[in-house]
């Protein structure tokens, strides 16, 4: 990957328009990722070309949050979008353009609701992978065939590098091509700094406000390269100490949400 030397380094033209990349689905250690909000920031800005970012972990937009304003308050040629990858019944759902957290375990329509009250946009990540809690082919046309309004994806993830993207990858091409037809995001899923700009979106612009435009435009590509067996095993061994370090507060903390929502108490919060 290039290294930077001006806000226009990163650049391409097609087509007599300037585009430029963006990482959409980057997971940081306030979620199950490996590099802390600050390694991601400062990694971006001085390892990477991508013009736009979003930090998209599990459940959460803490840590989404706190890198919007360490760019912002550094000077970062770089803009970060709050994201989060939303566990819903129907598999993962990622929200863009987030301000708080939606709540997990509902079902994909009332998470895509919730996505959208807040002003953010859908996106299906890793679509129709058997190797992820993904959103299957049935699910996204029982959206798709929705007449309830709100209730609509804003794009499809159709490059994700892990081996849950690889496995999908030409059905999920061809499902969009012929039935689906959505702006098309990439992302790479990263959970380790080296993973960060794997996969990534091709827009015209360098803003996230010139992103949101090309995706109603449906002006995006996605681009990106598999991950090699090397690089996932680096990946696996990290979520597996990140599981059993940090995610015993993280699931007492969600098995309390469930009962809660399933009204088995009236524990206040
Ligand atoms: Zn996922
Ligand atoms: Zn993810």
């Amino acid at each position: 990957m290039s290294m930077p030397d001006g806000p226009e380094s990163d650049g391409r033209e097609i087509n007599g328009q300037t585009f430029s990349r963006a990482d959409l689905h980057i997971h940081s250690a306030a979620g199950d990722g490996a590099a802390s909000v600050e390694a991601i920031v400062e990694h971006v800005q001085n390892c990477t070309d991508l013009a736009l970012i979003a930090i998209t972990d599990h459940d959460e937009v803490v840590g989404a949050c706190e890198a919007r304003e360490m760019a912002a308050r550094r000077g970062y040629r770089f803009e970060v979008i709050v994201g989060t990858e939303v566990s819903t019944l129907d598999g993962h759902l990622i929200g863009l353009f987030m301000e708080k957290r939606v709540p997990w375990f509902m079902s994909l329509e009332r998470t895509i609701e919730a996505i959208h009250a807040q002003g953010g946009i859908c996106i299906v990540p890793h679509p129709m992978s058997p190797l992820a809690f993904s959103v299957g082919r049935r699910k996204i046309m029982r959206v798709t065939r929705s007449r309830q309004a709100g209730i609509y994806f804003d794009a499809v993830e159709a490059f994700n590098p892990t081996m849950a993207g690889r496995v999908a990858h030409v059905s999920v091409l061809e499902f969009n091509e012929t039935v689906l037809h959505l702006p098309e995001v990439g992302g790479s899923d990263s959970h380790q700094l080296a993973q960060i700009g794997t996969a990534f979106t091709l827009f015209p612009g360098h803003t996230a406000a010139d992103f949101r435009k090309a995706l109603e435009e449906r002006n995006t590509r996605a681009e990106g390269e598999f991950w090699s067996a090397e690089m996932h095993l680096n990946g696996l061994a990290t979520q597996q100490w990140q599981t059993l370090t940090c995610y015993p507060r993280q699931w007492h903390r969600r098995m309390r949400d469930i009962i809660r929502q399933v009204g088995l108490t009236d524990d206040p919060k």
